[in-house]
């Protein structure tokens, strides 16, 4: 008996009840979407054979006339109303046992009954069968109470319940698949709009109740037009395909990837800072840079990074996402731009220590020559500072001058440096120099394209943290730490 089978105007209703019955009784709720679901279980109800939907709550949301005359003896209506309330003790005990072992899982209950119906006693097989939600869990209880005269009682129960078993579990297939089809996007697999969204309101609900950090990230490919117009738009399709299997294959789990439409897609980021969103949507746009991407070549993706601001609709947070986006692609695209602060966010003291993600110092780093080492600490507390005044979205008057600063302090730093270990008679002493001067002329570059707003956020920020810190300052200037060391011992 395929649910999917007769379409539904064309299934006939069972003799003795039809929806009509059943609207009657309904209350005003959730219930009633619940209702297109379970039309296939109705065509297995026969004639006086009662139907209920009970919440968890155990109050009745719906219920037909058959249900009514067999639990309200008083006249009433059943919505809104539970057994313990309508049948005596000896009665409830047997229907709180059907209703525990659907609490803890069962497919389906059953337990016989002597029930009065209209004054005239009736023995009655009462079967109980969960309901479950998209997400897999319990919503309501449905209940199927049939007259069953003693003598076939058990085959009846043994029918009925192989039927019930089979329809129920592909309405529970279905209601997965209708739910699979309505969440994603054709084309790529990705989550739609309509799903990112739900995912979103429940996020921003989190955010509001525990204040964990909230992040958006708007990815859209640099000039896709282009890419269909001189590839055809099968290949278009294709690279949107494969664009979808990367950016899936680079988020973590948590994070939520939506086509949000044409080759624009949302990456939503619970329990992510404005800094750690930042650097995960550089790295999503450093790989798509360097990937390969067979119909097409190469291609490049500009991003939009905003964190959600206290207070912020969902709108508001969107559209700064959205103008962060606009300024990488007026930027000239293949970079990263991050919102400023929502308004109304606390003050820059407050977020320095919230979103900067800081160049720690260690003891470690240092080599024992106290110019140097002084030079060294300095630039990471440059760098820390410019990072957060960047990070937290501070205007340009604020953040030049701490450009000019870290440069002067860097060139500084390097002459000191160079001063110190030619003196010292270390070898490498032209091959290191000639690293500090490529590494000034990149710093100069990088901080003039900033300034013109040609290279993003991300670009300073591997400038610092990874060219100058990570690998400069702790890496190359260690080949001369030891010989320092050495010429220091045999000078004393
Ligand atoms: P920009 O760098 O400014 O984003 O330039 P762009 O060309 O990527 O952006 P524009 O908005 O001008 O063009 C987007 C293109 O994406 C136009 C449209 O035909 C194409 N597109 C939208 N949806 C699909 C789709 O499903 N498949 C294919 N192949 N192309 C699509
Ligand atoms: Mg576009
Ligand atoms: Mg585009």
């Amino acid at each position: 008996m395929p649910i999917s089978g007769p379409a539904p105007g064309a299934i006939e209703d069972p003799p003795g009840m039809n929806e009509d019955d059943l609207i009657q009784t309904t209350l005003a709720d959730d219930g009633v979407i619940q209702m297109a679901g379970l039309l296939p279980l109705l065509m297995h109800v026969g004639g006086g054979v009662g139907f209920g939907v009970k919440g968890l709550d155990g109050r009745y949301r719906l219920a037909n006339p058959v249900m009514e005359r067999l639990l309200c003896h008083d006249g009433g209506t059943l919505a809104g109303r539970s057994e313990s309330e309508l049948l005596p003790a000896a009665l409830q005990a047997p229907l709180e046992r059907c209703d525990q072992r659907i609490l803890s899982g069962a497919a389906v209950a059953s337990e016989e009954l002597d029930l009065p119906l209209d004054g005239h006693p009736g023995h009655y097989l009462w079967l109980k069968l969960p309901v479950l939600g998209a997400d897999q869990k319990l919503q309501s209880i449905v209940s199927l109470v049939y007259e069953s005269p003693p003598q076939q009682a058990s085959r009846t129960v043994q029918q009925t319940l192989d039927s019930l078993r089979q329809a129920n579990q592909e309405l529970q297939r279905a209601v997965v698949e209708l739910e699979q089809v309505a969440s994603t996007d054709k084309l790529t697999g990705a989550w739609n709009r309509r799903r990112l969204e739900e995912c979103v309101g429940s996020e921003m609900g989190r955010f509001e109740r525990y204040q964990h950090p909230l992040s958006l990230l708007i990815v859209d490919i640099d000039f896709f037009k282009a890419i269909n117009d001189r590839y055809g738009h099968g290949c278009g399709d294709l690279v949107l395909q494969s664009l979808t299997g990367q950016l899936q294959g680079m988020l973590r789990g948590t994070d939520s990837l939506a086509r949000w439409g044409g080759e624009e897609f949302v990456v939503l980021c619970p329990d992510t800072n404005r800094a750690t969103a930042a650097t995960l949507a550089e790295r999503l746009r450093a790989r798509i840079a360097e990937a390969r991407f067979p119909e097409v070549g190469q291609l490049t993706v500009s991003v939009g990074v905003a964190e959600c601001g206290a207070g912020e609709t969902w709108a508001e947070w969107f559209q700064r996402a959205d103008q962060a986006l606009y300024s990488a692609k007026a930027g000239g695209r293949n970079q990263v731009q991050l919102a400023p602060e929502a308004r109304g966010a606390g003050d820059a003291s407050e977020n320095f220590a919230a979103n900067f993600v800081q160049l720690i110092w260690r003891s470690a780093y240092e080599c024992g020559d106290e110019a140097i080492d002084r030079g060294h600490r300095l630039l990471f507390a440059d760098a820390n500072e410019l990072l957060s005044a960047i990070l937290s979205g501070q205007a340009p008057e604020l953040v030049n001058p701490m450009v000019d600063r870290l440069l002067g302090d860097l060139l500084e730093h390097f002459r000191a440096e160079e001063t110190v270990f030619v003196a010292a008679g270390y070898p490498g002493a032209t091959q290191h120099i000639a690293e500090h001067r490529e590494l000034v002329a990149r710093a100069l570059a990088t901080a003039a394209a900033f300034r013109a707003g040609t290279q993003g956020v991300g670009d300073v920020f591997k400038l610092l943290a990874h060219d100058v810190i990570t690998r400069h300052l702790l890496n190359s200037d260690r080949q001369f730490f030891d010989h320092l060391r050495r010429h220091r011992s045999t000078a004393a």
